[in-house]
């Protein structure tokens, strides 16, 4: 039975007004799924352990249109009512739920799993030439799994994934177990610490692991056999950048370390995954160009993903932090200091349009270029002004306190009024402005 599509849904951020449910939260994930990479089929069960916000009787998850459900059960009980409908799988229950009530869902799903167009591209699930990359940015998780879609409501993570062996298979979280069947093997992951959906993912590929020696993170890679020369050279920095990281913004935020995946395929852009980021063969040349790069995608760990935006509309609070931790890491590594790299990209920022507002660029200029670099811009004025001690100590300060939770644009600018009381001038000229100051 179909579930009349609601008139007005609430509305969590603006930017993304289809995604997620307000009238609960997400404590636990557990995905049990079973994937054929030659014909891209995707099955499997995804456990949902919630808590009701308000009375509920109809919610929704998120969940893209080339899956289908074939079961839904609620807290033990067969659901009779859902319908998926333009990214929407609607729950009708049998009878009320009261608020607090805690909610456990069980989806039974499958398809063959396609990247969600979006205004910023192809998003979340998709093909390589041989395996899978999913870049879950920042709508793209329900391409895989069903979910409370918005990066407010983090959760705990359990990603068990089988699949022929000769792939290995990276998920978010410590691997736990890998047991291998006939020509199957089932891949355990497990990740405690709250994560936004967006920051889930899934590697599958013909990869070798790589363990990196000598650093106080344990730092991992997959990669393709044929890179493990260029890997070698490009990716060698990255100790010492954890290193810096840890020593600037305060200790890296997970338990089970860092991995770093190179893939097969050439890729765009990297990007960023809770405790991994993924990169494209183009970046692993053997000519080290990338090393910003990968000093950006490791800064996220703190910035974006630890300390993550409740709305969109504040990702500067990601990007301009790492953006401005390529420069740190510049700086510290024997290139252009931080001061120069400034000056260089306020002169370029200045020669564009001036039309951005940082605090709320709206959705189609969300990962515009200019919210990056003036993004950096500001931390690199609010530095100048502070001095290097107090700056530094706000930006563990805001590690620290908000470590593994959601942030918006007033919590950091109101910790920053602990260090200085003299910023208002600061956050109009740079945040709330749109002439290049
Ligand atoms: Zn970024």
């Amino acid at each position: 039975m179909k579930v009349p599509a609601e008139k007005c849904a609430p509305v969590i951020d603006d930017y993304l007004p289809r995604s997620g449910d307000p009238g609960y939260r997400v404590s636990r994930y557990e995905l049990d799924l079973e994937y054929r990479v030659a014909i891209n089929r995707l099955s499997g069960t995804a456990t949902i352990t919630a808590v009701t916000l308000v009375e509920l009787q109809q919610f929704t998850l998120d969940l893209s249109a080339s899956l289908s459900v074939s079961k839904v059960s609620v807290n033990g009980q067969r659901v009779a009512q859902f319908s998926c409908r333009g990214g929407k799988l609607r729950i009708r229950l049998a009878s009320k739920l009261a608020a607090g009530a805690a909610m456990a869902m069980v989806v039974r799903y499958g398809g063959a799993p396609q990247p969600i167009r979006s205004l910023w591209g192809d998003v979340g699930f998709e093909e390589l030439t041989d395996g899978v990359l999913v870049a879950g940015q920042p709508n793209g998780a329900p391409s895989w799994f069903p979910c409370n879609d918005h990066p407010g409501d983090k959760a705990a993570f359990r990603i068990q994934v089988s699949t022929e062996s000769r792939y290995r298979v990276v998920a978010n979280g410590k691997l736990v177990a890998r047991r291998t069947r006939a020509s199957q093997t089932v891949w355990t992951y497990e990740q405690p610490e709250p994560t936004s959906t967006y920051l889930i993912t899934l590697q599958i590929g013909v990869y070798e692991a790589v363990r990196l020696a000598r650093t106080p993170v344990p730092i991992q890679a997959a990669l393709p056999a044929r890179l493990r020369g260029e890997f070698e050279h490009d990716f060698a920095r990255q100790p010492e950048m954890m290193s810096l990281f840890v020593e600037l913004f305060g200790p890296y935020p997970l338990g089970s370390g860092y991995t770093v995946v190179v893939t097969d395929d050439d890729l765009d852009i990297p990007l960023e995954a809770q405790g991994i980021s993924i990169f494209g063969a183009n970046h692993c040349d053997g000519s080290r160009a990338a090393e910003r790069l990968i000093a950006h995608e490791l800064a996220h760990q703190w910035f974006g993903n630890s300390v993550t935006v409740r709305r969109w509309r504040d990702i500067w609070l990601h990007e301009g932090f790492a953006c401005y931790a390529e420069w740190l890491w510049s700086e510290r590594s024997g290139g252009p200091d931080a001061d120069e790299l400034a000056r260089l990209h306020h002169e370029q920022l200045r020669a564009k349009p001036q039309d951005l507002l940082l605090a709320d660029p709206g959705p189609r200029h969300m990962f515009d270029d200019r919210v990056y670099t003036r993004g950096a811009l500001t931390l690199h004025a609010l530095r100048g002004r502070l001095g290097d001690a107090n700056f530094f100590a706000l930006l563990r300060d805001w590690a620290t306190r908000h470590r593994h939770g959601a942030v918006v644009t007033d919590d950091f600018t109101g910790l920053a009024a602990g260090y200085s009381d003299q910023l208002r001038p600061l956050w109009e000229a740079w945040l709330y402005s749109t002439t290049v100051p």
